[in-house]
Formats: structure tokens, sequence, C-alpha cells
């Protein structure tokens, strides 16, 4: 086995002909051949899969890849076949499979000639399999999407909650390597806790995508018009937009075609025909624009998509980020324009309504980092990556000046006082309390909340009622992003003071802050810029 850095050199470039690993690969990959167990974080175009393919067909046994969907199975089933002389290399085990073709899958195991073996969550279920496997060698077990384990993750799949019972009756010792593209804090957390890896080394790359950039554009009646004039202006360059229903996809592909724009429509109402035939398109260059919802993308590999338009609002940072990676994969100009109105985030609460409440608080907190995004006036890169969990200087950090708002930077205003007085009320209230009821009691606003809690008996009710109710908002999601406080996530985002903060009370002595955008509550009746 290649266990020195010449060897696995060497083994990159016969399977895979690279020359050189990216990024974190190689460390990854050499702990995975330690039988450590691994956790990788990278976002979207990392090159995840080589981490766990390129130990696997390095190693004797069969690893286990457990993935969520089929068609990236099918994908990456095909691409390690192209890079073997054994067609058993790679092989997926699903419940669609003959009773031939599973008596071949297992041979090819059996014999040492499968070295990758693709599973969805739910097969693994299936006593025969679990039996099967639990006889064979298995070099490692790899969770790819392993965000799906948690339901603060932005696809979360309950049969993923089930992976570790099946792992300890395969074979408790496997090493496990989990990956994923999004990982905040808390989905981290949750991943490291539900498959018992908790010592798992953590492998992290930075999430920030500085060929990209990001812009907010208020939706208004003529968001079609903008949109066509936006893809107009980037005639012939490869882009998608993104929409919420089916119908807005079929509707806005033709006025976009009316509008002699190469564009077809993609979402999963349409035959498996047309949406292959549509997705091919668009990889041979026969159309420019996709417009799609969200079912378009997994598993898209373009590299060069130059602009992501989102005509509605998607219902979380992590959705967004994922969505908006699909531009710009070659290191190229990336273009990701959203249109915002408050009035979407209303309908997508609107939809959560009828689910179980703490799905619906997760939701709600989910789509309020998404409307703190949408109405920043701030860094909208240094925005994403505090969400998930990175410190981000838009003055020194690479592509710092790459958004609308740095391109056009809002007046700034010295703020050191509100500050002060912000951390002290959240301090004095006990930190109980999200953002929503802090700005109410620094306006002296009287709710149900805050007369049975007895907080409008206090001094600091109303303490900062010579501001704007937008004003506070801005200013909370500007000291949070300043990491003086933050939000707890256990509790559905109450504001905790953190250590840095008390000492701003104390020795704070500037804080320069901007007014957030407005065109949240009237959107309507702002003209598209
Ligand atoms: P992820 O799963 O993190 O989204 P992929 O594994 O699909 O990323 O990799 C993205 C692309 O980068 C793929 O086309 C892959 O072949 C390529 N790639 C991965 N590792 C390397 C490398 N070391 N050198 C060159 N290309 C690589």
């Amino acid at each position: 086995m290649a266990d020195t850095q010449i060897g696995l050199e060497e083994n990159l470039k016969k399977y895979f002909g690279f020359e050189q690993f990216r990024g974190l690969q190689k460390q990854v990959i050499t702990s995975l051949l330690n039988k450590e167990d691994c956790f990788v974080i990278m976002p979207t175009g990392g090159g995840k899969s080589l981490c766990y393919q390129l130990p696997a067909l390095m190693q004797e046994g069969t690893a286990i890849v457990v993935s969520p969907l089929i068609a990236l199975m099918k994908n990456q089933v095909d691409a390690i076949r192209g890079v073997s002389d054994h067609d058993g290399v790679a092989h997926v085990l699903n419940s669609s499979l003959s009773k031939t073709d599973v008596q071949q899958v297992k041979d090819d195991i059996e014999n040492g000639i499968t070295k990758l073996l693709y599973v969805a969550p739910e097969s693994l279920t299936k006593e025969e399999y679990v039996d099967f496997l639990k006889q064979q060698k298995i070099s490692f077990l790899a969770v790819d999407e392993a965000h799906c384990i948690s339901e603060w993750g932005h696809d979360f799949r309950p049969e993923y909650r089930n992976l570790r019972k099946i792992i300890d009756r395969i074979g408790s010792d496997i090493p496990i390597i989990g990956l994923t593209a999004t990982a905040t804090p808390k989905v981290q957390e949750d991943i490291l806790k539900n498959l018992q890896i908790t010592d798992a080394t953590t492998f992290q790359a930075s999430f920030n995508r500085p060929n990209l950039f990001y812009e907010v554009r208020p939706k208004t009646a003529n968001v079609d018009a903008d949109i066509t004039r936006f893809i107009k202006q980037n005639e012939g360059k490869s882009g998608i937009v993104y929409c919420l229903s089916r119908k807005r996809v079929e509707e806005l592909a033709q006025v976009l075609q009316v509008n002699g724009i190469k564009a077809v429509p993609y979402h999963a109402g349409l035959d498996a025909k047309t949406r292959v035939k549509h997705q091919d398109m668009f990889l041979m260059e026969d159309t420019d624009v996709v417009v799609a919802t969200i079912a378009f993308g997994m598993g898209i590999d373009k590299p060069d998509v130059r602009f992501v338009i989102h005509h509605d609002i998607p219902k979380s940072i992590e959705s967004y980020y994922q969505e908006t990676g699909r531009a710009g994969r070659d290191g190229g100009e990336g273009h990701c324009l959203a249109y915002y109105s408050y009035k979407d985030i209303e309908k997508l609460e609107k939809f959560m309504s009828g689910k179980p409440i703490a799905e619906q608080e997760i939701g709600h907190a989910l789509l309020q980092e998404m409307v703190g995004y949408s109405e920043t006036s701030m860094s909208r890169r240094q925005y994403i990556l505090h969400y998930f969990g990175e410190e981000f200087d838009p003055a020194t950090g690479e592509g710092g000046d790459m958004d609308d708002n740095m391109r056009n930077p809002k007046p700034q205003k010295e703020a050191v006082e509100e500050v002060k007085k912000l951390i002290k009320v959240i301090d004095a209230a006990g930190e109980r309390y999200k953002s929503k009821d802090i700005v109410n009691i620094l306006m002296g606003k009287n709710n149900a909340m805050i007369s049975s809690h007895k907080l409008d008996q206090h001094d600091y009710f109303g303490s900062g009622k010579n501001k704007e109710k937008a004003f506070w908002t801005a200013l909370i999601r500007q000291v949070l992003v300043a990491r003086l406080i933050r939000k707890d996530i256990e509790s559905y985002g109450t504001l905790k003071v953190l250590e840095a903060g008390h000492d701003f009370i104390k020795n704070g002595e500037t804080f320069m802050m901007s007014d957030d955008h407005t065109y949240g509550d009237d959107s309507n009746q702002i003209v598209a810029a």
C-alpha cells in the first residue's frame, strides 16, 4: 500500500491524472489511511469526493459510501469506472437492482474487486445487505453530504440519523469519514455527535469564494424586465435563474425566450426526458440560461456558470451559498444576484406554518439570517462567512470588495454609545431574548411577552426610543458580526454577550455602523435599479 507522500502523489496521478492535491486533500487522505475518523468541511467544488475515492482505491477491502441521491451516486460510479480497467471497481447497491445484479455486486465485493460501494441510507437498513457487509472487509465508511443528519442543515433526511446504529452492526471499528459543504457550527456539532465521532480530526477549508460577486436588488413589479436586462447585458454567458415555484419557472423562461434569450425551464414537474434534455443543452451550451427550481443543480459540474440569479429569496443562507456556489467554479467571473422583498419572506413563513413547532422555529431562525443578509449594508461576503463561523475582514481578505455594498458603501457613523447601551440591555434582561424582543425593549414597545416578564418595569425599557427600530435591528446585526454578542442556536436565536462585549462596555472607544437597506417593508414602491 502506498503510504509515503511520494506514493500518494503517484497514486493521484495514476488514478485521476492530477498533478497535485488541492487544499487539504492530502492531509485528509493521510489521516484516513491511518484509520482515523475524519470530518471534512469544504465548499462545493472543493474536491471532497477525491478524499475518499483515492484512499478507497489504494486500500484492500471495500469502502462504503453513503450518499443521499441516486443521480449523484451514478455519476460518481461512472467516473470511477472510467479510471479503472474493471467495471466492478465501483457499484451502487439499491433496491432497483435485479437479483442477478445484486449477486454480481456481492461477488465483486467478495473477490476484492469492488473498492467503492455506494448506498443510499435507506438501503443500508435492509437486513440482507447488513448481514452480507458484516462479513466483508470494509476499508472505511464515508458519509457524503453529512449535513443531512442535522435538522439545522438545508437538507435534513431522517434516515441519516440511523447510520450509527447500522455502522455498529457492520463493524464498530470501521473508520468513518463525514463530508459536507455546508456546516454551520451547529450542523457540525450535530454531525459529530450523531455519528459518534467527536474525536474525529476535522479538516475545514475556507468558505470564501473570492471570485464571486454578491448583489441584492429590491424585488419590484418589474423584476422580470430587470432580469431580462441583466441577462442581455451578459449575452452568451451561461447562467441559472432560480425560482421558487414551477409555474414561475415556466413563465419566466417564456419571458426570456420571447426576449430573444436562449433559455429553458427545469423543474421536477417536467418529464424525465425533457429534464435530461434541458440539462444536456445547458452543459453542451445549446442554451445559455436554465430557469429552474432548486431541483436543478445538485451534481452539475459546469465550470463556467457566470451568473446565478435568485428570482425568489431562498430559505436559508446555506441554500443560498450552495446555489450560488455553482457560479464561477473555474475561478472566473461569477455574479450572484438575489431579488429581495419582505413579502417573499412572509410567503416562505406561511409555507412553514403547518409544520411541527420546533421545525418552524428552526425555519424561522434560518430565514431571519436570510433577511439579515439581504438588508445588511455591510460586506455580504463577511456576513456569509460569519454565518459559517469564519472570520473575514473585507479590508484585507480576498474578494473583500466583491459585492454591491462594498462597491457603493453607505456612509458610516459613530455608534459607540448605542453599542454599549445595547449590550447592557441584553445583559440586564438576562440574555434570554431574541433580536426582535431586544429591539422592542429598547423602543419601549409593549406586548404580551414583555408585560408578563415585567420587562416594562425596568429603567432600560424604552431607553433607545430616540432611534428608529431599523437602526437597532441593523446595529444588532453589525454587533453580532463584530463578535461582541452572539446568537444562541439551541434557543433559536436568543442574544448572549460575549467576553469581548463585556470588555467593550468598559473599554470600547469607537464603533462605526451604517444603516441597513430599507427596501424590506415597502419594496413594491421602489423602482428597480
Ligand atoms: P465537491 O464534492 O467538493 O463539490 P468534487 O469532488 O466534485 O467537489 O470536485 C470538484 C472538481 O474538482 C471535480 O471536477 C474534480 O475532478 C476536480 N478535482 C478534485 N481534486 C482535484 C485535484 N487534486 N486536482 C485537479 N482537479 C481536482
